[in-house]
């Protein structure tokens, strides 16, 4: 089919949504062109974007690892291009929470934390509006927050990128399946790579076992959702073994460097 009206309609939603949902997207598909093949629709809009270095996006949500269809620019600006719909408080405090998640260990910063930068504004912005404002970046997909903690979103995943790269050289992870830059994953206690939850997830269900990178069993990893890191999570025996003999092997490694 040629690029025609379904395709500016479906175009004009992600667009408006500013990052919809895989699922969404599927029903509007199937709804405006009688058929399932999204990847074949996405080709086809993207076809008519790549003159204007525009691109839809297919971006997986870090924490959630939902999917995620995103309308961003293919030119790699050396500035920061933030969206036009922000003031410039409101910049300056993204700016920050961007930093702080970036900076963090963990990939996230508490909401508390996120209040508090408020008050380091040259301009202030009252709770109310730094609370408004950070729903807003939520609605948006920004930003994600979950169980009080604010993540990066997936539109900042997808039209932003460049710029962290350029702001905070060096400090961004690279996951070790995807080989994509990653702010919130799994890390290894052991050789601390870092890997997406969602691609650890999928590595598992297809037999994947442990860190990708040094195989140490995933239960002993730094789950992000998990204080009880220690936990041993695993139900299947193999993996247990797998993890013992992992833990005695290190003791023998250990012992031979006393
Ligand atoms: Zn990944
Ligand atoms: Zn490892």
């Amino acid at each position: 089919m040629d690029y025609g009206k379904q395709h500016k309609t479906l175009l004009q939603t992600i667009i408006h949504e500013g990052a919809l949902h895989e699922d969404n997207g599927k029903e509007l598909v199937i709804r405006l062109f009688d058929h399932n093949d999204t990847t074949k629709v996405l080709n086809e809009i993207n076809a008519q974007l790549q003159p204007l270095y525009m691109v839809i996006k297919c971006v997986n949500c870090e924490v959630t690892g939902q999917l995620y269809w995103i309308f961003a620019n293919t030119i790699e600006d050396k500035t920061a291009r933030l969206h036009p719909e922000f003031s410039q408080v409101e910049l300056a405090l993204l700016r920050n929470v961007y930093s702080e998640i970036v900076t963090s260990n963990n990939g996230y910063v508490s909401s508390t934390l996120c209040l508090n930068l408020c008050s380091m504004l040259s301009v202030k912005l009252s709770k109310a509006d730094a609370e408004q404002f950070l729903q807003k970046m939520v609605d948006r997909k920004w930003l994600c927050r979950k169980d009080g903690k604010y993540y990066m979103g997936v539109r900042s995943l997808a039209e932003l990128l460049q710029y962290f790269k350029d702001t905070y050289d060096g400090n961004i992870q690279i996951c070790t399946l995807c080989d994509q830059e990653l702010f919130y994953g799994e890390k290894c206690k052991e050789c601390f790579a870092m890997t997406h939850v969602y691609c650890l997830e999928n590595y598992a269900r297809n037999g994947g076992l442990g860190c990708p990178k040094c195989r140490l069993p995933t239960s002993a990893h730094n789950r992000p959702n998990d204080n009880n890191v220690d936990c041993m999570d695993v139900e299947d025996v193999s993996q247990i073994e797998i993890y013992e003999t992992t833990q005695s092997s290190r003791r023998r490694l250990k012992r031979r460097h006393e």
